[in-house]
């Protein structure tokens, strides 16, 4: 099987509407699909007297197709939005994703919601299994799509819908998006006081809703279907243990304290202030990204893995998600770059990765001597970071005193290799990497190779490097030892300005990057390690504790990033807005589970420690 999602079977009849051949069914009436929209879905659901005097309201689709009903939805949205600081969250399901233009094609037959349909079309999902998250602050908007096969893709999803909009072709052709086992995950997805809505009132639909536990009621219907479907569920179900911490605090906060002003910082800084929040950042030095993240340039490319795994998954979650946060800003420059394998094993992973893409052609392709990453990015930190942190206040020399926290007021470290020293039980372990760099005459379009090491050249700067040795726990210093690596990483790797380069001024600046024991980030609420360890004691000997985790109230984290800052700083800003603000999470749960604080215990337990 394809690690890709398959394209839908499109045709289009006479009048334009788009049809997916394979079930022989349309995605809506060319003539009417948008009153069909508002009136089954949005109408259905109470909409919009449901989200009357709330922050936020969330909505759960199963067939994302066209994204018609989001845009529906959305079009409702921006004419009654509660408050200037609500927002709507839309999470929509998708095994067979349209292409970019189709989706153009399709929502062309709307003039009225052009707008609306051009922001959408210019940020279409990239063709990738996984879950992608797009925001538009200025609307107050996010779009979660979970891409694959529904009976994968809904189990594993993390969020809680205050409507339902069930949208999955009709149910005679299309059964699997009505299969009686979807509902109860429907039914766990669901608050108090949830409304649904659809098109069918097909015997077998109404029930296996009725069985999981909703009222099922029929309406009158729209167009040539004379009935539709209204449905509601009185209480929401109680939510399992919460083992790895991934739980809201209970009041939504008015402010965030952030503690590290490098990317990670600076990215959960900005999403908190598009969602409304007050924020303030704290750094122990004397200004922002004066550690990992303070280097001249910095490359953003998706690291691909041969094997289809929660990890491989997340990777290039967060990798799409950073495309989607930095396109457009400051200090953000789209590129190639060219990898070529730095061994044999490498070699092997990436004609693994050729012979079957976890993204499409528009991102990756097979070059002569490796794989060519069409979208990557080069990133000019210091610009980018002080935007990203415009609007917050920033406190410098100052540390975090952890007996000084308020549950009221969310504390993140997002601190770097300093979250160890907060929190010695991370086991986060430094990694010292240098980089050279060195100012040249002549301007250069954008580029860069990669092969283990890696050449950047933007303007009139040429950056190369990485070293990643091991840390003694002192201030990093530079070393003519990395300068020699450096040198003989930039000879192989050959660059057209080598010659350039070597010959100008050199510049050298090293760095500490967190590394955790298991090389995947640290993303969530920080459990109390002492007490968790006491009540999770029994996964040492193989039993399975159903408790939730001990959290410190008001304490979360991300860091652990090790050279990849860059990448895991977007997403690791929506996860945490998700879980601080009860938000839809922008990962599966499988994923949230993978980055908690808190695997790293019950992974120490497992292992006997
Ligand atoms: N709500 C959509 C809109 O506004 O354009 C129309 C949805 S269309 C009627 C049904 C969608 O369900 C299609 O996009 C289809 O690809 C998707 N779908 C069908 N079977 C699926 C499955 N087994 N898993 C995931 N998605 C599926």
């Amino acid at each position: 099987m394809s690690r890709l999602p398959p394209r839908p079977e499109l045709d289009w009849k006479d009048d334009g509407t788009p049809q997916d051949v394979r079930v022989d069914d349309i995605y809506f009436s060319r003539q009417s699909g948008l009153e069909e929209t508002r009136l089954v879905f949005l109408k259905g659901c109470g909409l919009p007297e449901r989200w009357e005097g709330r922050d936020s309201f969330t909505i759960g689709e199963l067939g994302f197709g066209t994204g018609l009903n989001f845009l529906g939805a959305w079009q409702l949205w921006r004419e009654t939005r509660p408050t200037p600081n609500a927002w709507l969250h839309f999470v929509s399901f998708e095994g067979f994703p349209l292409d970019r233009e189709d989706a153009a094609r399709a929502l062309s037959a709307w003039p009225e919601i052009s707008e609306l349909s051009n922001k959408l079309v210019e940020r279409w999902p990239e063709r990738a299994l996984g879950v992608q998250r797009i925001v538009w602050p200025d609307e107050g908007v996010t779009l979660t799509l979970h891409t694959g096969e529904i009976s994968e893709t809904l189990p594993a999803s993390s969020f809680a819908a205050d409507a339902w909009f069930l949208d999955g072709f009709s149910p005679a052709k299309n059964p699997q998006m009505w299969d009686k086992s979807l509902w109860p995950m429907v039914q766990q997805r669901c608050t108090d006081g949830v409304s649904l809505s659809t098109f069918t009132v097909a015997g077998f639909v109404r029930r296996g809703l009725a069985e999981a536990g909703f009222d099922v009621a029929k309406v009158e219907g729209f167009g040539r279907k004379r009935e539709r479907l209204e449905v509601s569920l009185n209480e929401a179900p109680h939510p399992p243990a919460d083992v790895y911490g991934l739980r809201s605090p209970e009041r939504r906060p008015e402010k965030v304290r952030i503690v590290g002003a490098g990317i990670a910082g600076a990215c959960l800084a900005r999403t908190f202030l598009d969602r409304g929040l007050q924020v303030e950042v704290v750094d122990a030095s004397d200004g922002l990204a004066r550690q990992a993240s303070g280097n001249p340039l910095a490359l953003v490319m998706p690291r691909l893995d041969a094997g289809d795994t929660v990890q491989a998954r997340l990777l290039i979650d967060a990798y799409l998600r950073a495309r989607q946060f930095y396109a457009g800003r400051p200090g953000v420059t789209e590129t190639d770059v060219l990898q070529r394998p730095k061994d044999e094993r490498e070699a092997e992973r990436i004609a693994k990765v050729l012979a079957d893409p976890p993204l499409g052609l528009e991102n990756l392709e097979a070059a002569a001597s490796g794989q060519l990453h069409k979208k990557a990015l080069i990133l000019e930190p210091e610009k980018l970071i002080a935007h990203l942190l415009e609007g917050a206040a920033t406190r410098f020399g100052e540390t975090l005193d952890l007996s000084d926290l308020d549950p009221d007021l969310p504390t993140i470290i997002a601190a770097g290799q300093g979250a160890q020293d907060l929190l010695p039980w991370l086991g986060l372990t430094g990694r010292l990497g240098q980089v050279d760099f060195a100012s040249v005459a002549v301007d250069a379009p954008p580029s860069a190779i990669a092969s283990g090491h890696y050449a950047l050249a933007l303007g009139q700067t040429r950056l190369w490097g990485a070293t990643f040795e091991a840390w003694d726990g002192t201030c990093p210093d530079v070393s003519e030892a990395a300068r020699t690596t450096n040198m003989a990483a930039l000879q192989a790797l050959d660059p057209y300005w080598r010659q350039a380069a070597r010959t100008a001024d050199l510049q050298s600046r090293a760095g500490v990057r967190a590394t955790t024991p298991d090389r995947v980030p640290l993303i969530g609420a920080v459990p109390d390690a002492t007490v968790a360890r006491e009540i999770f004691e029994g996964v040492k000997h193989g039993q399975a504790i159903e408790a939730d985790a001990p959290l410190v109230d008001g304490l979360f984290m991300a860091g652990g990033f090790g050279s990849r800052g860059f990448t895991w700083g977007p997403w690791a800003g929506e996860i945490l807005a998700g879980q601080i603000l009860r938000e839809p999470a922008p990962a599966t749960g499988p994923a949230l589970n993978a980055v908690s604080p808190m695997r790293l215990i019950l992974r120490a337990l497992k292992r006997g420690g």
